[in-house]
């Protein structure tokens, strides 16, 4: 309790940075902690002695051993599961169960021996051939548990049948201290005896080894105190005199006060750089005085991003060899050359990484494999090999771009240089050419085998999860996706289902069917066959889909309302603390058992308002900040699904996603009939998805500048290492920069991302990308090449953050007070020299900013106050938004609106989805006619909005009957005509184009409220609503504190 209060001192808990809640510094996961190495659990919560069999990770059998490097593909084919007796439960502990106790139903829970396997009903009527799930009556010998537990299947018909299905078997003789890791289990490839960090990332050891000791991260509190200002520690006054003496040309636009119209000036002032860029502004008219601001505003010409995301594309001219910008995106590619300089940038200096992005076609990141050569890099600064690097005295030598080093080019690696200083086999060299390449890792980036990808699932089958369907379509869903589960034929699988009780499956391949077993002690929670939890999914195939077609049977009439999530939670860490993995956790209830149970809490609204108010956005029980750091620890990242109609403690249950690089998915009143394709679409690609496993990233940069802090779902392992137990191409990450040294003498700054991971196919692997950006020595150059997406991505992080220690408001007003800052220093550069007092200027690069700005005050994690978001649905999005990419965020941002009665009328030749984009809408409800039909698309859902006047022939061919009906009840289905079909066409070639999450569709009736308030209205950024100004006012507000102190 009390440990999210920031004035609390824990230092092992609390965060200490806003980018760092588990510094270096803490305990849990400290730098001294080699991560890959299960050292003794001095916090764990399984206090018990380790393993006593199998010699390491590595040896446990075929299983867990990848392929043999430079054979990624050989596919090992699982021999047939062995027909053994050896497990199978002793009938005289299926005896047991005839206890008729066991054939009550409902909530009558009949008493079993703790730990016990009880007989779960077979499988649905449609289930498999071959039987219901057998019994398991295996006698757990080793730890006497309390003689009975309460425990109810409520489908007691079955056991009958189930009785006729057990195979032969002997008692288990596992005995309880066997269950826990321990160091002495991974054997010795799994532990190095270096130092620090670098013991466990050998290949990633951090290469400054003559800088200073790095500053730690900025407070989050830097967000508010310094007034927007990021700047680094040595900032100088934001208005020194490095005014610039140059303007943009006298050729400007006569300004028209009253004239309502924004202009957009190409105007290129002299410039100090080399590569004389040109300046770009713009500036819109306003009225001057107090109080007349809406007369002198032409809300329609405000500049809006009708093109979506329009990125900098002379930074790919000036450096072409540098990656996509699907990698990595800075907040402004003109690196100042000062100190100074960088303090009077207010709009964040960093950059946003992407680094498993899917790559534009065409594209496609080359593999690189430098076998017996080995991975060249700089010896001081391990930077990897890049087209920046230079090669000198013939080809012997070659200089690092980054710290400067002339290092030797070792003989296998040595080519000679052309009359031009071209290595002549320079074409054969991807590294040396592509600005992203992904390198083949040698055993040295290895301190364990690259671990098999392995999906552990935790289940809660309580009442709510029955009655709302989930389990079906959860259980549905998985085994519709077992082929396509990476790492065939390595991949691991397991599951835990949970009520009051915990349910543990021994999958076992010899076993036809699994076998349940129930563990009621939650105080102490004993895990039983741990290796037979966890199978390989290949070899237990069948047992697997027999579990999945028996699950939502099995529990489709419990009535147990109880959730004993935090004692599985530990169970599950327990069975997969040898691995690491992915462990889904699907929860539809607030965790009301055992450690880790959370109760009610955000319902006092006097606390709304109070420096108290952010305490509801965090976890109260630490137990979810070190379960969460345990899971980092053991390579086991943590997806949330979460279900309820009621509240779920979203704020605590996320956290587990927060710092394991998870990812929250959430469904409020989840219901079957109508969240299904969401469900399934997004667990299909949460499954099936491209993953690295067990991988940390850096970013290295240029000697000069540095990361001070980083952002997004992951957890710091030391200063600048990100720990990324899975990562995926729906994941971005955020790093602030700053700048080391007064000022920079280089003319280039360069950065690479370096992302070490394991694939799927066993492979240990470095995907680099790397960039370089100009140094520029004046404000007009930054502010030319800046990147508003970037910056927008960067801002939605920060004020996320804020927003989990300040009040909503402090978060929004920070949002504001950075961009008035970077605003009024533009105006300062520019408006009197152009005697441009009455008008609102700013640069053309930045033009859509303040706009983006307005929307992510109104998105969901910022909204209004306590009446306007729900505490779960803010929270949720405020997980999801620390991830997004920056053009999935703008998207939700300023979402698409498009009218489509036309098209869906005209015989339109296709659906391209390419036209009807550009022909997007302001946001606002005066883009709505009422005789059309519209599209609301924000990238998470499709809103389709009936204008009221709309031809009731349209309005048949789409959804029948149902067209004047309640559209909360309406569905759009396809239906046997051209219109319905055209549209049904267009919805999916924009969720095709957008996959990463599924849109579900909401019909919605114009004038019909609260449902068009709520779908739409609500969410027209640009109009008066969601507790925000209008796109106007908003405008009119920031001109105003532009011109206060100006
Ligand atoms: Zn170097």
């Amino acid at each position: 309790m009390g440990m999210e209060n920031p004035n609390l001192p824990n230092p092992s808990l609390r965060p200490s940075s806003a980018a760092s809640p588990f510094l270096s510094s803490a305990p849990v996961v400290g730098s001294e902690a080699s991560v890959f190495r299960p050292t003794p659990q001095a916090s764990s919560q399984f206090p018990t002695p380790p393993f006593s069999s199998g010699p390491g990770v590595g040896s446990q059998g075929p299983t867990f051993r990848p392929p043999p490097p430079g054979r990624p593909n050989e596919l090992v084919r699982p021999t047939p599961p062995p027909v053994s007796s050896s497990y199978g439960p002793p009938t005289t502990g299926f005896q047991h169960f005839q206890n008729p106790a066991m054939h009550s139903t409902g909530q009558g829970a009949p008493p079993l021996h703790t730990g016990q396997p009880v007989v779960p009903p077979g499988p649905p009527p449609t289930g498999p051939p071959a039987g219901p799930m057998t019994l398991a009556p295996v006698p757990i010998l080793s730890q006497p548990q309390p003689p009975s537990i309460p425990m109810r299947f409520p489908d007691s018909t079955k056991t009958e049948q189930i009785h006729t299905n057990i195979p032969p078997s002997q008692p288990f003789s596992l005995s309880r201290p066997n269950v826990q890791p321990s160091s002495a289990s991974m054997g010795p490839s799994y532990a190095t005896g270096r130092g620090a960090f670098q013991p466990s990332f050998p290949g990633e050891a951090n290469g400054r080894p003559n800088s200073v000791p790095q500053a730690p991260p900025m407070h989050p509190s830097s967000f508010s105190s310094q007034q927007g200002g990021y700047a680094p520690p040595a900032a100088a006054s934001p208005f020194l005199a490095q005014q610039r003496s140059y303007g943009p040309a006298p050729s400007i636009t006569p300004i028209g006060y009253p004239g309502a119209q924004m202009q957009h000036h190409g105007i290129a002032p002299p410039t100090a750089t080399a590569q004389g860029l040109a300046e770009d502004f713009s500036s819109l008219s306003l009225g001057s005085a107090p109080g007349s601001f809406d007369a002198g505003l032409d809300a329609e010409a405000l500049p809006r991003p009708l093109d979506g995301d329009v990125e900098l594309k002379s930074l790919a001219d000036m450096y072409p060899m540098n990656c996509s910008s699907t990698f990595l995106r800075l907040t402004t590619s003109g690196i100042p050359n000062s100190q100074s300089l960088a303090s009077r940038w207010h709009l964040s200096l960093g950059a946003v990484v992407c680094p498993l992005a899917e790559a534009p076609a065409g594209e496609e990141v080359p593999v690189v494999n430098f076998a017996t050569t080995g991975i060249i890099r700089c010896k001081r600064c391990r930077t990897y090999v890049n087209p920046y690097v230079t090669f000198t005295d013939n080809g012997r030598k070659w200089r690092c771009n980054m710290c400067s080093l002339l290092n030797d080019v070792q003989s296998d690696y040595f080519a000679h240089l052309d009359a031009s200083g071209r290595r002549v086999d320079l074409d054969q060299r991807p590294e040396l050419l592509k600005g992203s390449i992904e390198l083949i890792a040698p055993a040295e980036y290895m301190v364990r085998p690259p671990m098999p990808p392995l999906f552990f699932f935790l289940i809660d089958v309580s009442i709510s999860a029955a009655k709302s369907g989930v389990l079906e379509v959860v259980a549905q869903t998985i085994k519709s996706s077992l082929d396509s589960l990476p790492g065939y034929p390595r991949t691991q699988i397991g599951f835990i289902t949970y009520d009051s009780t915990i349910h543990f499956y021994n999958m076992k391949s010899s076993l036809i069917q699994p076998q349940m077993m129930v563990i009621s002690d939650l105080d102490d929670v004993f895990v039983p066959l741990p290796d037979d939890l966890l199978v390989n999914l290949s070899e237990s195939r069948n047992v697997v889909e027999a579990f999945l077609d028996s699950l939502p049977s099995m529990f489709q009439d419990n009535m147990n309302v109880e959730s004993a999530f935090g004692p599985a939670l530990k169970a599950a860490f327990t069975v997969m603390s040898k691995l690491g993995g992915k462990v889904l956790i699907f929860q539809s209830t607030l965790p009301s058992l055992g450690v880790g149970r959370l109760r009610l809490r955000g319902d006092d609204i006097r606390v709304y308002g109070t420096d108290k108010e952010h305490l509801w956005r965090v976890p109260e029980d630490p137990f979810y900040k070190q379960m969460a750091a345990d899971f980092t620890k053991f390579q086991i990242s943590v997806n949330v699904y979460a279900f309820s109609d009621k509240y779920t403690d979203i704020a605590s249950l996320g956290t587990l996603a927060k710092y394991t690089g998870g990812q929250v998915y959430y469904y409020p009143s989840f219901q079957s009939s109508i969240h299904k394709s969401k469900l399934t679409h997004e667990l299909t690609r949460d499954l099936t998805r491209e993953t690295a496993w067990e991988a940390v990233m850096r970013i290295r940069c240029s000697k000069g500048v540095r990361f001070t802090s980083y952002h997004g779902n992951f957890m710091l392992r030391s200063t600048d290492l990100l720990a990324l137990p899975a990562v995926d191409c729906d994941k971005a990450y955020a790093a602030q920069l700053s700048l080391d040294e007064t000022l920079l003498t280089t003319q280039t700054v360069y950065f690479q991302v370096a992302l070490l991971y394991t694939s799927s196919s066993g492979e240990r692997r470095i995907r680099v990308h790397t960039a370089a950006a100009p140094v520029v020595a004046d404000l007009g150059e930054m502010y030319r090449l800046a990147d508003t997406g970037a910056i927008v991505s960067m801002f939605s992080r920060l004020a996320i953050e804020k927003s989990l220690s300040y009040k909503l408001e402090d978060a929004r007003n920070a949002v504001q007070i950075r961009i008035v800052k970077a605003l009024r220093e533009y105006r300062n550069l520019y408006a009197v020299q152009h005697r441009l007092s009455g008008r609102m200027i700013y640069p053309e690069s930045l033009k859509f900013l303040p706009l983006y700005g307005l929307a992510f005050c109104k998105s969901t994690p910022l909204r209004g106050g306590y009446g306007d978001v729900q505490l779960d649905e803010r929270s949720a999005a405020g997980f999801t938004m620390m991830a997004l990419p920056v053009k999935k965020l703008l998207k939700l941002l300023y979402p698409n609106l498009v009218r489509v009665d036309d098209l869906l009328l005209k015989s339109y030749p296709q659906t391209d989805e390419s036209d009807i984009i550009k022909m997007r809408l302001p946001l606002t409800v005066k883009s709505l006619d009422a005789r059309g039909l519209y599209i609301f698309d924000d990238g998470f859902r499709f809103v389709i909005w009936f204008g009221g006047s709309i031809s009731p022939d349209i309005g048949r061919k789409l959804l029948g009957e149902d067209f004047s009906g309640d559209y909360s009840k309406v569905s759009l289905s396809p239906r046997d005509n051209d219109m319905s079909i055209k549209l049904s066409k267009m919805l999916h070639k924009f969720r095709e184009n957008d996959p990463s999450y599924y849109q579900l569709c909401h019909l919605v009736r114009q004038n019909e409220q609260p449902r068009e308030g709520f779908f739409l209205l609500m969410n027209l950024v640009d109009d008066q609503n969601a507790g925000g100004s209008s796109y106007a006012d908003w405008i009119m507000q920031l001109h105003r504190q532009v011109q206060q102190n100006a």
